[in-house]
């Protein structure tokens, strides 16, 4: 059998959308899976959208995301030649004919039409849809190229299928109408037909396509948002595909081992926001330790200059303690402030209801003075402390306004984690000072 042949073909417009970038990963997918190529065709022929700065960004998307291409990239525009050569073809075989057409704008110009058999049904085995027809009757004759003389994306899409002798067409259901007239063209032309698989669209929660309006919907912003390459890649992955069983978190080489087109669900993929944060600190785990630690030092040289003086331990322990506990890595900035300055934001919703109640002056004080005779300054010493001086009705008490006190934030790592690393003399003055300015 001949090898297999796969091509992602965008048309740039500035923003990659995730749905065509899932399209993108499967393509991507079958072909590694199947030991065949997988080729980048850009379909550039609005020359207004595909920018040189738009092809940029999706070629930037494609290297984010690990979707390494076969062979060179292929542009639509360079291959103009062979569409009008293949249109000539279909006009001499009598499969296409001229016909003046007068444009919305009251122009008249003369385009060439696509001859549609006026009988028989058209139809193809969709991988992933199952068998498909369609009357060939209901299917009106088409344009191929405008009054102007260029062609039209049905001719253009046909002819460098062709010509990059694609074997499978693996795109967006919204595409399912024109595979019927594509088919018309690829046996017009005497070349055969590729087999298809078409994805069902992305949807938003209420079942509607899933567009902007529904939150993030381009690569670039969840780029932005913090979200992992790895990450996103997983998760587009997962909606409309799984392996079968319960694993979700797959590594590369597990994926392109485990991928079978003919697994692609048939309904539609609902995005889920939700989902997808998980997954991105599921990623975020799997950091190895000193590439984490090296990102939690680069922040904490970007809030304080100089960044106080600590071990190793002692950044691996900080670290260690936030890894599991980040979901964008854009979060560890404000996550690092508190543990290397003195100038941490306070949360004012947090300050009232942990600080801003009666009797906390005072417990923060006698907590303090207590800590203050801690023998040794670690975590399980401090926690046994305020054990002991709640018997047993919970430390929720004081370890939520001390948490604020010392850290600005109701949430965060482990309390005395945190007191542990702050050390004995910043903790100390830091629950007098709050409990001297900000409690009642
Ligand atoms: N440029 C078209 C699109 O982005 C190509 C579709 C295809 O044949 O894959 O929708």
């Amino acid at each position: 059998m001949s090898e297999t042949r796969v091509r992602f073909a965008p048309s740039p417009t500035g923003k990659v959308h995730i749905g065509n970038i899932r399209a993108a990963i499967y393509n991507w997918l079958f072909a590694r899976h199947t030991g065949g190529k997988f080729l980048l065709r850009v379909e550039d022929t609005d020359l207004e959208r595909s920018t040189p700065e738009a092809i940029a960004v999706l070629i930037e998307c494609m290297k984010w995301l690990g979707l390494d291409w076969d062979e060179e990239v292929f542009y639509q525009t360079k291959n103009v030649k062979r569409h009008m050569e293949c249109v000539e073809q279909l006009l001499a075989s009598g499969r296409a004919y001229k016909m003046e057409k007068t444009s919305r704008d009251g122009k008249t110009g003369v385009v060439t039409m696509f001859r549609m058999p006026k009988e028989g049904v058209i139809e193809f085995d969709d991988i992933v849809k199952g068998h498909m027809a369609k009357k060939a009757e209901d299917i009106q004759d088409f344009a191929i190229v405008r009054s102007d003389g260029s062609p039209i994306f049905h001719i253009a899409n046909v002819v460098d299928d062709i010509d990059q002798r694609v074997t499978h067409i693996i795109r967006g259901d919204d595409h399912v109408e024109n595979t019927f007239k594509h088919i018309e063209i690829f046996r017009a032309l005497g070349a055969p037909v590729p087999r298809y698989a078409h994805l069902s669209m992305i949807v938003n929660q209420q079942g509607k396509p899933y567009s902007k309006r529904d939150g993030a919907a381009f690569v670039g912003e969840f780029r932005e948002e913090g979200y992992l390459p790895e990450a996103l890649f997983n998760y587009l992955l997962l909606l409309g595909w799984n392996p079968g069983d319960e694993r979700e978190v797959l590594a590369r080489d597990e994926m392109v081992g485990l991928f079978e087109l003919s697994k692609v669900h048939v309904t539609a993929a609902k995005f889920d926001l939700k989902k997808l944060q998980w997954m991105n600190g599921e990623y975020i785990k799997k950091i190895p330790a000193a590439e984490f630690v090296s990102e939690v030092k680069a922040c904490a040289a970007g809030i304080a200059s100089p960044v106080p003086g600590h071990d190793d331990a002692w950044w691996s322990y900080l670290a260690s303690q936030l890894q599991p506990r980040t979901k964008f890595m854009k979060d560890i900035p404000q996550m690092v402030r508190c543990f290397v300055a003195d100038d941490y934001p306070f949360d004012e919703k947090a300050v009232e209801k942990r600080l801003g109640k009666p009797g906390v002056k005072e417990l923060l004080l006698d907590i303090a003075e207590r800590f203050s005779k801690a023998a040794e300054w670690k975590a399980p010493a401090l926690e046994a402390v305020v054990k002991e001086l709640s018997q047993g009705n919970g430390m929720g008490p004081w370890v939520h306004p001390i948490r604020v006190a010392v850290s600005g934030r109701g949430e965060g790592i482990g309390l005395f984690e945190m007191l542990e690393l702050l050390g004995r003399e910043t903790t100390l003055s830091r629950i007098r000072r709050a409990a001297e300015t900000m409690c009642q």
